[in-house]
């Protein structure tokens, strides 16, 4: 007998949660998952216990929203800002000091004012920014960090992970030495090296990799210039098994090699204690948020399609690189996937579609879809093309109890920034 395929993948939401949902909110809405967020962190915190000063800064891109912020901020974790309202939703839930990372790029000087003001750590993008920040702040900060780029392949065994030499981020090799020179003689007397080479990695290697190259850079560093290096930013990248035949990143094996190449590396060379920071985004909560859409029409042309109420302006990764998300029918989660479907929204743009060819079971207009591991860099890459409007988000608390943490746009919103008559500004 030929095995049935199912839905090996359970969402954090049953049909009974999410039709109570949809009785209150309407859909598309976007939904969070508390106890799941908090567990991750916590078991990050475990993996990398060994390291004094380890810190994570989540990347705030990933999720805007403060009281997800706070959520993490209640686990120990401060934020990683790239923009001036970043920068004021970290301050507004708190985040002060050395809780604040700030990895910007191509950076206003109005951001970097901001961030010298919060006592944000700086971590510069490039060589010329030293002197564009010290003519900005008339002074450099005594804690400071710059983004590495050492250019070429960034190989892991004989894999070709990514192709920093055509990103457009960091420091080259000779003007990280150079620069750490000249932010020592402009007074600085903390220094931190960031790089961030590989993105959406579920390898237990890239960590551990890119660990060992900072701590070897390190060492050349303070051969060269003098400066001793306390602080090393892994950055973001580790990624998540979007599809089911993926499997998920052991974050305490990652965590122990990080730990050996610290300790063979660092500890040979006589360092002192280096902290140890990560600025994880999709990590922190990719897997934690879902999009919950209802079906609004199936269509039977040349292929079968489901048409949905979310779109790609609720989430972008599809549409923009072609991302996979799993995707469950609530209520027939057991039931054989004997029918296949583009799941598309409705914006006038052909690449609208969730799924394409996706083995699912058989859907009828008014069943609940969810749409898996949209909790980073989904509500956040929102957009108002077509003049489609903004979802809700939803915070599912470990109570069980659901928490609107961000209304809805409405027309109204949508038309805030237009002085037109007759337009509905309420
Ligand atoms: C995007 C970004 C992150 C987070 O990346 P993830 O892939 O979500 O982990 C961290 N740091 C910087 C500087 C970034 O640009």
């Amino acid at each position: 007998m030929i095995k049935k395929k199912v839905n090996v993948r359970r969402p954090f939401l049953d049909l009974a949660t999410a039709e109570s949902i949809a009785a209150e909110f309407p859909t598309p809405i976007h939904v969070y998952d508390e106890a799941g967020i908090r567990a991750n962190a916590r078991r990050l915190h475990e993996a990398m216990a060994w390291n004094k000063g380890f810190k994570e800064y989540f990347a705030v891109k990933a999720t805007p929203n403060p009281y997800i912020l706070n959520l993490l901020k209640e686990e120990g974790c401060g934020v990683d800002c790239s923009s001036y309202t970043e920068l004021q939703m970290a301050a507004a839930v708190g985040f002060r000091g050395e809780d604040i990372m700030f990895s910007s790029n191509v950076t206003p000087a109005e951001d970097y004012l901001l961030a010298a003001e919060l006592g944000a750590t700086i971590n510069l993008d490039d060589y010329t920014h030293i002197d564009f920040l010290a003519a900005t702040l008339g002074r450099i900060p005594k804690r400071i960090s710059c983004r590495f780029n050492p250019g070429g392949h960034f190989v892991i065994g004989n894999e070709i992970m990514d192709n920093p030499g055509e990103a457009k981020y960091g420091f080259t090799l000779e003007q990280l030495i150079d620069g750490y020179r000249k932010l020592k003689e402009l007074g600085a007397e903390e220094f931190g090296i960031h790089s961030f080479l590989v993105s959406n990695s579920t390898s237990d290697e890239y960590y551990p990799a890119l660990a060992e190259l900072l701590c070897r850079t390190a060492i050349q560093v303070r051969e060269e210039t003098g400066v001793e290096i306390s602080f090393i930013n892994l950055s973001g990248g580790i990624g998540i098994p979007y599809r089911p035949e993926q499997e998920e990143v052991d974050i305490f094996k990652v965590g122990r090699e990080v730990q050996a190449a610290f300790e063979s590396i660092l500890g040979a060379a006589g360092f002192g204690e280096v902290a140890l920071n990560t600025e994880l985004g999709r990590y922190m909560l990719a897997p934690y948020g879902c999009l919950l859409t209802r079906v609004l029409h199936l269509k039977h042309i040349h292929k079968e399609y489901v048409g949905v109420d979310a779109c790609a302006a609720n989430l972008m990764r599809p549409a923009m690189y072609g991302a996979y998300h799993h995707i469950t029918v609530l209520g027939k989660e057991d039931a054989p996937l004997d029918h296949v479907y583009d799941v598309t929204g409705g914006l006038c743009e052909n690449n609208d579609k969730f799924a394409i060819n996706r083995e699912l079971p058989q859907i009828v207009p008014g069943d609940l879809l969810v749409i898996h591991d949209t909790g980073a860099h989904g509500f956040a890459m929102g957009y108002n093309y077509n003049g489609r409007l903004r979802s809700a988000e939803l915070l599912l608390r470990e109570d069980g109890s659901l928490q609107l943490i961000r209304r809805a746009e409405t027309s109204a919103d949508y038309f805030a920034t237009l002085d037109w008559p007759g337009l509905p500004l309420r």
